[in-house]
């Protein structure tokens, strides 16, 4: 008898299992795909569209009309809690959905606390933000220049610093940019992308300061850790991310960061029926980086996992590659590239991510989103 699949999230991880649920549909199994938006926008190439780089349509995915042309049921719609005893999910519009197998891609959101109604504060998840952050400053910077601040001098900080120089540019418009490090810039990478970002960025003018956490934000005003305040048009908050709070708030077993605790088969041992991929999940075997790289790897395990569990198959489990090419768009064409020791910067670098990423693109972009209209939803 047929079995009813619901995908939490059409992020990254879901994007075979998007693409190929005709597969499921054969089998005679329903699908469902929940997501608050109807499309979902690619990270690896969000500060590129920041600076302009990109078009909105250019990073997106028009996840709703990918499943539904696919014979699925789309539900604009989140998840805010989950009754696993039951399989039933709680929706934020009231209504409920039974689930036999159920697949979670709901992503991370930045760690800090930003006060509601800010709108001159721009988390920089999820990445439409980081577009509708643009529309601002452009509108914004017509009238007087801007000061911009960035928080967070990680891989996803770095970039979105050398981008917002990158719009001041193709804007030819001035503005201060301050990217407030924490405790170093890209502290967890090699000390030569480090030396590279730190001197590209001060060669573009981008204020790095090391060694000062954001203690506090309020509309226009941050609280360093040593007391200093300094004022903003826009900050961009890149803090580091914690996956979706849902499984915690559902009392589901998690990792110690709150991500859906699932063994080698991405499957929470405790609910046999239950799945999930990219940043929401704790990886028991070994915990993961929240890198994109990590969900797109797992599309061809979770695609093949959702149809053996609805199949009564056995699974498939997935091996992580212990380290991943890493490049940084530094904006105007600029990249640094990492993957072992082989470490260089330069239009070279960026051309290679962009390859990468166009090529993500044209694998799953099956619904014409390049001939859309610009709307930001
Ligand atoms: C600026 C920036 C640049 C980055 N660049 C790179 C890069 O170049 N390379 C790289 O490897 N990584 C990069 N990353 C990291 C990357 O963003 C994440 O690792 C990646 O987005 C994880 O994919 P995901 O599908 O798990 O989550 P997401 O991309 O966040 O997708 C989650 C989806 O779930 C939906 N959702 C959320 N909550 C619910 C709910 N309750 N119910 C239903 N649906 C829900 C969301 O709307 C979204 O569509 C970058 C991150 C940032 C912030």
């Amino acid at each position: 008898m047929g079995k009813h699949l619901v995908l939490v999230g059409g992020g990254h991880a879901h994007m075979t299992v998007m693409a190929k649920l005709g597969d499921y549909i054969h089998k005679g199994h329903r699908v469902t795909l929940i997501n608050p938006s109807p499309y979902h926008y690619y990270s690896g190439m969000g500060p590129g569209a920041l600076s302009r780089t990109y078009r909105p349509q250019d990073i997106r995915f028009h996840v709703a009309k990918l499943v539904q042309d696919r014979g699925a049921h789309f539900m604009q719609d989140r998840v805010i809690r989950i009754h696993a005893a039951d399989c039933t999910l709680q929706l934020a519009s009231g209504d409920m959905v039974n689930y036999d197998v159920v697949s979670f891609n709901t992503g991370s959101g930045i760690s800090l606390e930003i006060p509601e109604n800010s709108d001159r504060i721009i988390p920089v998840k999820p990445i439409i933000n980081l577009l509708k952050g643009q529309k601002r400053i452009v509108q914004e910077v017509a009238r007087h220049p801007l000061k911009l601040l960035v928080l967070g001098g990680g891989p996803a900080g770095t970039e979105i610093a050398g981008n917002l120089w990158g719009l001041m540019r193709n804007l030819e418009k001035s503005g201060e940019i301050t990217l407030i490090a924490g405790s170093q810039l890209l502290k967890t990478l090699p000390s030569r992308v480090r030396e590279m970002a730190a001197a590209l960025l001060k060669k573009r003018g981008v204020e790095v300061v090391e060694g000062l956490h954001v203690d506090k934000i309020s509309d226009g005003e941050a609280l360093l850790s040593n007391g200093t305040r300094i004022d903003f048009d826009f900050a961009f908050a890149s803090t580091g991310v914690t996956p979706s709070p849902i499984f915690r708030d559902s009392g589901l077993p998690t990792g110690p960061d709150g991500g859906l605790r699932v063994n080698s088969f991405l499957q929470a041992p405790a609910y046999p029926e239950i799945f999930g991929g990219g940043d929401c999940i704790y990886f028991q075997d070994r915990p993961l980086a929240k890198v994109g790289v990590y969900a797109v790897r797992q599309n061809p395990i979770l695609y093949q996992n959702l149809f053996n569990a609805l199949e009564n198959l056995p699974l498939t489990p997935f091996h992580p590659q212990k380290d991943y090419l890493l490049i940084l768009n530094m904006g105007d064409g600029a990249g640094i590239f990492g993957r072992g020791k082989l470490i260089f910067g330069g239009r070279l670098a960026f051309w290679i991510k962009d390859r990468i990423d166009r090529s993500f693109m044209r694998e799953f972009q099956l619904c014409g989103e390049k001939n859309e209209p610009e709307n930001l939803i």
